[in-house]
């Protein structure tokens, strides 16, 4: 078999190509690199051929067949307890399951009685080829499967969506239907997907009952800020596929053997903001500022590649989002302020975005007119909230938050003394008048600034200045952990 194919197979088995990349302890250009040869390092490839052996393969080494890789315990597949709460995202709910499924999970689904006056359950059940549960009094289903047995043989258990209501029960302990009771039964990792209206969502409440399931170990997933069904705008939207099931595969590596290998910055969580805001004048115009994203999405890439768990809160760019990695996409700087906020807390905030300093006041969702007669609108303009400067003096302020300075002239001293005002540990500076046009460009420079330091690095590409920045941190919190 080529290395090729071989290659292809390693990576569909593991899910992600950050996932090997994780495994291996390498960079994702390194592996791109093992691909364009055809050969991997002899160190690396005993890597993999252990951790196979671990999940019940055997490698041929030598002639990288995967042909000769047979599963020598045929694994169980993993159960995956999908609840659906009754929530207009619920028929999101469907296509997820599906991806569930693609990703190797054996999906059981249950609905509340809300969540069936917006899906049914027959559409649950044809998609997942598994009985959908909905009833805690239900004689057929305690006879087939118990409540109990449902709750054990659970692997993982996801409420998607997760209502205010039912997030308010589960925090409380209630177990007043099948999906109360099944939270309630089974100690599998729980994840919840909130998706509600954005005034629901920043309810003290609702927020107090969502911290209160994350300190227990529950993890959340969203929301997204953005248009809400209801027609009001912010934070509440349910998370999408994608990052749902990112957010399962990340969390779940430990179990699958990775964790001999959790790269740098594994178990830490990392806040990224990246790309422009864009700051609507009217229906179609804005003020933006120049940014591709480049650089912030090369250091998301960066973190996970090094086990961190990812969360970029991005303005609009055309970049693919890294694999492995929880994006948030936000248009203004407002919305890129909240999403930000509700991401805390984080152990490592870094922020790239070039986030717009003011925004207009009394927008409207209607193109202004343009006529021969009018004469050219005044924009009244208000400051934006500063992201980084409310971050670093924040109650759950990361440990180390970075700045990054985009500079005209005098670029050392004006980003030494923005890291003062911003009160963030390090800031990354660049000159921007002189050589290349950093923006969109994949090449940068950086000045790397913390107290009593100044660094000029390399002129390099926005990956390698990332590996460097993420190494610098991993000698930071390493340093931090020997004292
Ligand atoms: O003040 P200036 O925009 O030059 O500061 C740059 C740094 O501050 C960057 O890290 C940028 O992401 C951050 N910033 C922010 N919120 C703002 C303005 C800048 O987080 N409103």
């Amino acid at each position: 078999m080529s290395f090729e194919r071989f290659f292809n197979d390693i990576t569909s088995l593991y899910g992600s190509r950050a996932a090997v990349a994780r495994l291996l302890g390498v960079g994702q250009s390194a592996l791109s690199n093992y691909h364009k040869r055809g050969q991997m390092p002899a160190g690396k490839l005993q890597l993999l051929a252990d951790d196979l052996a671990r999940k019940g393969y055997h490698l041929d080494k030598e002639r990288f067949d995967m042909s000769q890789i047979e599963a020598v315990t045929p694994s169980r597949k993993p159960i995956c307890l999908l609840i659906i709460t009754g929530g207009i995202a619920a028929y999101k709910s469907l296509e997820l399951a599906r991806r569930l499924m693609d990703e190797g999970y054996i999906v059981r689904g249950v609905m509340t009685a809300s969540a069936q006056q917006f899906i049914t359950p027959l559409s649950l059940s044809a998609l997942t080829a598994e009985k959908v549960y909905t009833d805690l009094f239900s004689l057929t289903d305690e006879q087939e499967m118990g409540h109990i047995r449902l709750a054990r043989e659970a692997d993982k258990i996801v409420i998607a969506p997760a209502t205010g209501n039912f997030l308010a029960k589960v925090a409380m302990g209630l177990a007043d239907d099948l999906a109360t009771t099944l939270c309630l039964a089974s100690d599998a990792p729980l994840y919840f997907v909130p998706a509600m209206n954005p005034v629901m969502w920043a309810q003290p409440a609702t927020q107090a009952n969502c911290a209160l399931l994350k300190e227990r170990g529950a993890i959340q997933i969203g929301p997204d800020v953005g248009d809400t069904a209801c027609g009001e705008v912010g934070a509440g939207r349910m998370a999408s596929t994608s990052d749902i099931i990112a957010a399962l595969s990340l969390s779940s590596q430990p179990a699958t053997g990775i964790a001999d290998h959790q790269g740098s910055l594994y178990g830490k969580h990392v806040l990224i903001t990246a790309g422009p805001t864009q700051e609507p004048i009217d229906g179609v115009r804005y003020i933006s500022n120049s940014s591709s994203g480049k650089q912030g999405y090369a250091i998301a890439a960066a973190c996970v590649a090094q086990g961190a768990e990812v969360t970029l809160v991005t303005g609009p760019t055309s970049l693919p989002v890294p694999d492995g990695v929880h994006a948030h996409h936000v248009l203004t700087a407002h919305q890129m302020h909240e999403a930000s906020l509700t991401n805390l807390p984080a152990d490592i905030a870094i922020c790239t975005a070039a986030v717009a300093d003011w925004h207009v006041v009394g927008a409207t969702h209607q193109k202004m007119k343009k006529t021969d007669e009018s004469a050219p609108p005044m924009l009244e303009l208000a400051e934006n909230p500063d992201i980084l400067k409310e971050i670093s003096a924040h109650p759950q302020r990361p440990d180390l938050v970075i700045g990054f300075a985009a500079e005209t002239d005098n670029v050392i001293n004006a980003a030494v003394s923005k890291r003062l005002r911003k009160g963030c540990d390090w800031m990354m500076a660049n000159e921007i008048t002189t050589g290349e046009n950093v923006f969109g460009s994949d090449h940068n420079q950086l000045i790397f600034i913390r107290d009593g330091e100044e660094t000029t690095w390399p002129n390099s590409t926005k990956s390698e200045l990332a590996e460097r920045l993420v190494a610098e941190i991993a000698s930071h919190f390493a340093q931090k952990d020997a004292l």
